[in-house]
């Protein structure tokens, strides 16, 4: 049984909010139905079946996180990604640019620490560590995060209760 497979029970139950455990009743916002995003099939598989699931976007009334029910567990969906920032030379620009002006506006150095959630493959945190400032990221998909070791120059630490990966300094 695949991953995909263990969470219709779960998913057909009433949602609750995957932060506080409240019940959701108020929808965000209908944006119908979607496969998975960057699951790329294999040729073998371009005439079966993909599977299309609600993007249906609910918002907490007790603490008001915007979330999508978990129709697919994170393992299947969090361990691989496709996308790396760094292959944009224009976005390493912007992160470059960014960067400059962020610890000129912040005062930032050596005792300040900056932390990405969903820090893809380091695009934006190794020009942070060129300049000194120590940085955290936080990266669910172990490709991408195993290309920030490298972009960062920084281990990397893999929690097996969680379903990511932090780059440190
Ligand atoms: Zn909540």
């Amino acid at each position: 049984m695949s991953a995909v497979e263990k969470l219709p029970d779960a998913a057909a139950a009433a949602p609750r909010c995957r932060f506080c455990s409240a019940p959701l009743s108020e929808v965000f916002v209908d944006l119908g139905m979607s496969p998975l995003c960057e699951s790329f099939l294999p040729a073998e598989a371009l005439n079966r079946m993909e599977p299309f699931y609600p993007l249906l976007v609910w918002v907490c009334g007790r603490c008001f996180l915007v979330q999508l029910q978990e129709y697919v567990v994170p393992a299947e969906i969090c361990t691989e990604d496709a996308y790396f920032s760094s292959y944009s030379s224009s976005w390493l620009q912007h992160a470059r640019d960014y960067t400059e002006m962020a610890i000129e506006r912040f005062g930032l150095g050596k005792s300040s620490r900056v932390v990405e959630i969903a820090s893809n493959d380091g695009y934006l945190l190794q020009y942070f560590v060129e300049r000194g400032v120590p940085v955290l990221g936080v990266e669910p998909a172990a490709n991408v995060a195993r290309a920030a070791a490298v972009a960062t120059r920084r281990a990397i630490l893999a929690g097996a209760a969680l379903p990511f990966t932090a780059t440190v300094t």
